[in-house]
C-alpha cells in the first residue's frame, strides 16, 4: 500500500544521491514523506533521521503552554543526562542491577516517609508505570484483603452480589478500568455544587459488607479540590467500630496532591497518619517532577499488602518482593526520580512547589478580578485553578470559544463539563507547574484579556455557541455516570 500521491514522493524511491557531506535539508530523504504504513526499505543517515522526525512534531505545540497537563513538563539538563544514560537498565532485573534496585527502595522509603510511613509497621511500595498501575494495585490489595475477610465472615463472595468500590464521581478514568477489569461495582457519590468533592453526609450510605474500601482522591482531576481524609478516617472507624469483621479501609489517590501537600501543608492530615488509611500512590511524573512515567504506591504495613500481591523475584542471590502488574520497563524513570529527590531535598520541593502555587493564585485573582467568572478553584491545596462563566456574565461566547481563542497563541486551556449531576456546568481548567513562571502566567492573563475583548466584540451566527467545536480534551476521563455500568465515554473531559 503506497501513500504516494502525485506530489510526494515517499522514501522507497530515493537514490543514492545523498552523501554524508550533503545538508540534511540537501538530502534525499527531506525531499520525500516519511514512512508510514510500511518500513521503509533502505536505511537513512541517523542526522536526517533525527532531524525529520524533531521537525514532524515541533509543530504540535510546546508543553510548556500545554496547562492542560498534570504530567512534569521540565527537567533540569543534568536529570535528564542521568536519565538518558540510564535508559537501557531494566527495571525489573534486580538482580543484574542491584544498585538500581536499590535506588527504588530508597524512593519508596523516602516517599513513605513523606506520608509518615512508620518504619515499624514494615511499610511496603514499589514505582509504576504511573499512578494508573498504582491504583490498580492498591485497588487489588482493597480486592484480596476483603475477599480473605469476607471468607472468613461466611459472606458469599461469588454469587450474591459483586463487591464494590466506594469513590467520587469525580474519579480519574483507572478507577473505571480497575473495575471493570476485575468486575468490581463502582459505587459513585455524586459531586454537587456544595460538594465538589466526596461528600462526608453521604458516603457511608454506600458502604455495605461487600465494599471492598473506599478510595479518597488527594486532588480531584476535574476541579483540584481535596477529599476531606481526616473526617472519612473519621467516619470509617465508628464504621468500623460497628463492623469489627469487615472493616473498611482507606486507599488515598494522591496521583497529584500525594508529592505535594507534605511539602506545603505539612500539618493536613490525610495520610498513614490517618489508622484507615491503608495504602497511598502518587504519579512521579506529575508534582514528584519527574517526566512521564513513574508512579509510587505504598501500602502502610506488611499486614496491609496481601501476600496475593507479591510475587519473588531473585536478587542478590536472595529474593525480593515485586508487587507490579508491569514486568520490564527502563530504570530510567526510577533513576531521575531519585535524583530529584536527592537534588531538591524538602527545602528544595517546598520552595518549586510553593512558588508554582504562587502563580496559580496570582492566576486566580486576576480571573477573579475580571468580572464575569466564578472561581470553583483558586489553587487552595494544589495549583489547579478552575473557574466557569458566572450566570449573569451577560456574555454570547462560551468557554469552549474561549479555550479555541487562546490556542491561537499556543495555550491550551482546557473548557469541559463537570461530571455526574453536574455535567450541565462548564469548566475551564488550568494545570500550573513548575516550568510556568510568573512572567508567563502574567502573558496568559493578557492573552485572555485579548481574547475575551475579540469575543465579546464578535457577532455569533447563533446564540449558542456551546458545544459547536469542542476541542477534545479528553485524557480518559468521562462526564457522564450511572452508578458504575453504563459509561458514556463521549464528552470531552480533562484527566491528567
Ligand atoms: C492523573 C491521575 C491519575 C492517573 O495517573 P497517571 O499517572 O497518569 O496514570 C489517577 N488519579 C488521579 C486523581 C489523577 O489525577
Amino acid at each position: 500500500m503506497k501513500e504516494q500521491t502525485s506530489t510526494s514522493k515517499i522514501l522507497d524511491s530515493m537514490d543514492e544521491g545523498t552523501k554524508y557531506s550533503t545538508p540534511i535539508f540537501g538530502s534525499e530523504a527531506s525531499d520525500v514523506a516519511m514512512p508510514r504504513l510500511k518500513m521503509n526499505d533502505k536505511p537513512v543517515e541517523p542526522r536526517i533521521t533525527y532531524e525529520m522526525i524533531k521537525e514532524y512534531l515541533s509543530i504540535e505545540g510546546n508543553a510548556t503552554q500545554n496547562l492542560t497537563t498534570f504530567c512534569q513538563t521540565y527537567m533540569e539538563p543534568m536529570a535528564t543526562k542521568i536519565m538518558a544514560e540510564t535508559m537501557e537498565k531494566n527495571a525489573i532485573d534486580k538482580d543484574e542491577y542491584p544498585m538500581t534496585a536499590d535506588l527504588e527502595n530508597r524512593c519508596v522509603a523516602m516517599i513513605g516517609n513523606l506520608w509518615h510511613a512508620d518504619p515499624a509497621e514494615e511499610p511496603m511500595g514499589t514505582s509504576t508505570v504511573g499512578s494508573s498501575e498504582a491504583c490498580m494495585l492498591g485497588g487489588l490489595g482493597m480486592l484480596f484483603r476483603w475477599k480473605k475477610l469476607a471468607k472468613d465472615a461466611g459472606i458469599d463472595i461469588y454469587t450474591a452480589q459483586r463487591p464494590n468500590l466506594v469513590i467520587s464521581a469525580g474519579y480519574q478514568v483507572c478507577w473505571e478500568k480497575f473495575c471493570r477489569y476485575w468486575d468490581i461495582e463502582m459505587r459513585l457519590v455524586p459531586l454537587e455544587k456544595d460538594h465538589l468533592s466526596l461528600n462526608m453526609d453521604t458516603v457511608m450510605d454506600y458502604v455495605d459488607d461487600h465494599t471492598i474500601g473506599i478510595a479518597a482522591i488527594l486532588g480531584i482531576t476535574y476541579t483540584g479540590k481535596f477529599d476531606d481524609v481526616q473526617k472519612l478516617d473519621e467516619l470509617v472507624e465508628a464504621y468500623n467500630q460497628q463492623h469489627p469483621k469487615l472493616p473498611i479501609r482507606i486507599h488515598v489517590d494522591g496521583a497529584s496532591g500525594g508529592m505535594f501537600a507534605p511539602f506545603v501543608e505539612p500539618d493536613l492530615v490525610w495520610d498513614f497518619q490517618l489508622k484507615n488509611v491503608w495504602s497511598i500512590n502518587c504519579s512521579g511524573h506529575k508534582y514528584g517532577l519527574v517526566y512521564p512515567g513513574i508512579g509510587w504506591v505504598v501500602w502502610r504495613s506488611k499486614e496491609a499488602l496481601p501476600e496475593d500481591l507479591i510475587f519473588w523475584v531473585s536478587y542478590l542471590g536472595g529474593e525480593e518482593a515485586t508487587m507490579a502488574i508491569n514486568f520490564s520497563r527502563s530504570a530510567s524513570q526510577i533513576v531521575g526520580q531519585y535524583y530529584v529527590l536527592m537534588r531538591n531535598g524538602f527545602e528544595g520541593f517546598k520552595e518549586i512547589q510553593e512558588r508554582t502555587l504562587d502563580v496559580a493564585r496570582y492566576l486566580a485573582a486576576e480571573l477573579k478580578e475580571m468580572g464575569v467568572f466564578e472561581i470553583y478553584e483558586d489553587a487552595s491545596h494544589i495549583p489547579i485553578v478552575c473557574w466557569g462563566l458566572k450566570d449573569d456574565a451577560g456574555v454570547e461566547w462560551s468557554l469552549y470559544d474561549l479555550s479555541d481563542r487562546l490556542r491561537m497563541s499556543g495555550w491550551l486551556v482546557p473548557a469541559y463539563p463537570m461530571p455526574a449531576d453536574m455535567q450541565d456546568t462548564t469548566v475551564q481548567r488550568v494545570v500550573a507547574r513548575a516550568d510556568f513562571s510568573m512572567q508567563l502566567a502574567i502573558k496568559l492573563v493578557e492573552d485572555m484579556k485579548k481574547e475575551m475583548d475579540t469575543l465579546n466584540k464578535a457577532k455569533f451566527v447563533t446564540g449558542n455557541t456551546q458545544g459547536v467545536i469542542r476541542t477534545g480534551f479528553n485524557h480518559g476521563g468521562r462526564s457522564a455516570v450511572d452508578k458504575g455500568e453504563k459509561v458514556q465515554t463521549k464528552a470531552p473531559t480533562p484527566q491528567k
